[in-house]
């Protein structure tokens, strides 16, 4: 496992209301390296749908737990921020499939597939492991260019 200059766990309820608390804690959490708006908003957002997908899909809208993790690294380059998060819901039987954009499982609803693909468009590195019947973890790597690039 990689080693973390500053790390955080939280665990929390599988309610529609814990998904802005997740975002708030996310943004409160790496607020110190003084990132860019677009970045942390970018970063706010694919924690939303990971946190969205736990609720909705994982555990049906029924409910159930999600763990949330937060690691930074700063090391030579741009600090990271590695956010993992977990439910112990139905799991996800291909990830493959479900990673492909405009896939869902539940057309029949207001969702339009696009979850998977927002998470891969604003993370660097984007990992899906999943077991069905055990849960998945969604772990989201984004880097924030600090100090070295002028706001437009
Ligand atoms: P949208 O995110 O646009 O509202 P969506 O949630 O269906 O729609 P994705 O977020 O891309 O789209 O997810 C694709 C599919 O992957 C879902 O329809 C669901 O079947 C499955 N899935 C995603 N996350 C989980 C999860 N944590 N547990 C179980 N199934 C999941
Ligand atoms: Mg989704």
């Amino acid at each position: 496992m990689r080693k973390f200059e500053n790390y955080c766990e939280v665990v929390f309820d599988a309610r529609s209301e814990n998904e802005s608390f997740a975002r708030i804690v996310v943004a409160g959490f790496v607020v110190h390296l003084d990132p860019r708006l677009e970045e942390l908003n970018e970063l706010k957002t694919a924690v939303s749908e990971a946190v969205t997908n736990a609720i909705i899909h994982a555990y049906d809208n029924k409910g159930g737990t999600i763990k949330m993790t937060i690691g930074i690294s700063k090391g030579e380059g741009w600090p990271e921020v590695t956010v993992t998060i977990t439910d112990y819901g139905k799991g996800i039987p291909d990830v493959q499939k479900a990673r492909e954009i405009f896939y869902t499982t539940r057309s029949d609803e207001e969702r339009s597939g696009m979850g998977f693909t927002l998470m891969e468009a604003f993370s660097d590195e984007l990992y899906v492991h999943s077991e069905p019947k055990k849960g998945t973890t969604v772990t989201i790597i984004k880097r924030f260019p600090i100090g070295k690039i002028d706001d437009e």
